[in-house]
């Protein structure tokens, strides 16, 4: 597979799981956390599909399109294994991680930290929407709603 189809693939796994995701969202209370703010798309999507909720978002800069960057106390700028450590116990409703690299390598690093951070961030019975694998017990994995394949982007649910 090219590497536009499988972007293309990752992409609509992501929007089919936040589409079938955020009506539930709706109905919980809690904060959105939006590790990885990159170009804002998902950040606009979140907004649009959850209007009124309070979306924090986290990036090491801002590199937003302008239509698409949060007001200056729902950014959190700086590395986000640490800078997230500060919201535990938030009790978000849904995190959603865009922080991928497509490098094997750096996404395993990633791997040690970001399943356990959140965990602790979700409220019982949050989602958590990834483009990395969340192997951890509290992390219950959920199958995609999408039809592409099941490691194009991941859910799971705070048990
Ligand atoms: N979901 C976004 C969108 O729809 O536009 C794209 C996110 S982009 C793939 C990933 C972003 O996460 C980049 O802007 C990068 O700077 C940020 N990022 C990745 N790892 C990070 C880390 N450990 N700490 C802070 N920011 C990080």
């Amino acid at each position: 597979m090219s590497r536009l189809d499988n972007f293309i693939s990752r992409m609509t796994a992501q929007r089919d799981i936040l589409n079938q995701i955020c009506p539930e969202v709706a109905k919980m209370e809690g904060l959105v956390l939006e590790l990885g703010l990159g170009n804002g798309r998902t950040f606009h999507h979140l907004r649009e599909r959850l209007p009124g909720r309070r979306i924090v978002v986290f990036d090491r800069e801002v590199g937003a399109h302008a239509s698409s960057i949060p007001d200056a106390e729902n950014l959190v700028l700086g590395e986000i294994r640490e800078t997230a450590r500060k919201f535990i116990g938030i009790d978000a409703a849904l995190v959603h991680a865009d922080i991928g690299t497509g490098y094997d390598d750096r996404d395993a690093v990633t791997a040690t930290w970001l399943p356990d951070l959140i965990a602790r961030l979700l409220r019982v019975g949050g989602f958590a929407v990834s483009g990395t694998p969340l192997d951890h017990p509290l992390l219950q994995r959920l199958p995609p709603p999408t039809s592409e394949p099941a490691d194009r982007y991941f859910l799971c649910r705070r048990v």
